[in-house]
């Protein structure tokens, strides 16, 4: 018998290195978030199987509903150890909503947070953004900072399309010493109504501006052109939530709707499982991610 002892498993690393390299080849690097044990699952497997880097991240807004930080920390973990993942995997929180809450994350074994002072003034948002980069630095943990806000709904995080500043992108890449920047410039949460409009201008402009990896959030729906573009102008980090779930919930609704006496939950989620596995993997062939690991 030839011994499965080969494939060793690897550690959670940040995003620094991962958004680096990507930004240079020219990809990015895409964020799926968890809403339970089997998309974590399926976002490993699609991963480990399309030798993708790969980040998964909770929300702020679930963290409760996904039984607390450190249950995320070792669910992670020890799933990566029991599939065997060798790909580079960040473990990341989305939307931190307060300093205090990015420290607990870190403290759990979050890789990265995001820290979301965006609601605020710029000198403030900064302020917040300093404090994390400070603690996250001595533990090796990487930071992402926003400066506009994000529309549409997701999670119960509501907000109005409102384009990032170039000067405050500046600023708070300067001053703050984030690893990676969500300048908001036109996308949304949750499904998009029409083609997206994104700014491409002031994109072009904060990337020259800045040497920053830029994240954009609301990456469900973008049209693939639009995608390409805003990897070409910085983009190393996508964000992807809403394609996934809604491919959850299909299959779900699908499975329900064929056989009114199925009532096991592994007969119900092995397909809604499958649906996100091909998700995502399509996602990492639009954002050119595969074989990069
Ligand atoms: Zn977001």
């Amino acid at each position: 018998m030839l011994s499965q002892e080969s494939a060793v498993s690897v550690p959670l690393v940040s995003m620094k290195d991962m958004l680096q390299k990507a930004k240079k080849e020219n990809y990015a690097v895409g964020q799926f978030n968890i809403n339970g044990l089997d998309f974590a699952q399926s976002f490993l497997q699609a991963a480990q199987e399309e030798q993708a880097p790969i980040i998964l991240a909770a929300s702020d807004r679930l963290v409760d509903y996904l039984g607390g930080f450190q249950v995320i920390a070792s669910m992670v973990k020890n799933l990566m150890e029991e599939m065997k993942i060798t790909v580079p995997v960040a473990l990341h929180l989305d939307h931190g909503m307060s300093v205090e809450r990015c420290k607990k994350a870190i403290d759990a074994g979050f890789t990265s947070v995001m820290i979301d002072g965006s609601h605020g003034p710029i000198d403030q948002n900064i302020a917040m953004t300093k404090e994390v980069v400070a603690y996250a630095r001595e533990k090796g943990v990487s930071v992402e900072a926003e400066v506009g806000t994000v529309g549409g709904q997701e999670d119960g995080l509501i907000g109005g399309i409102q384009y990032a500043d170039p000067e405050e992108c500046v600023q708070i890449v300067k001053e703050a010493g984030i690893d990676a920047l969500a300048a908001a410039l036109g996308s949304v949460h949750g499904p998009y109504q029409g083609e997206p409009k994104l700014g491409f201008e002031e994109m072009k402009q904060i990337a020259e501006l800045t040497d920053v990896p830029l994240v954009l959030h609301g990456g469900s729906g973008i049209p693939l052109h639009q995608i390409q573009k805003a990897i070409e102008l910085g983009h190393a980090k996508i964000n992807v939530n809403t394609e996934s779930i809604q491919a959850w919930t299909k299959a779900v609704r699908e499975t329900l709707d064929a056989n009114h006496n199925v009532y096991e939950p592994r007969a119900i989620l092995t397909p809604a499982k499958s649906a996100v596995m091909k998700a995502v993997k399509s996602k990492m062939r639009e954002f050119n991610t595969s074989g990069k690991a």
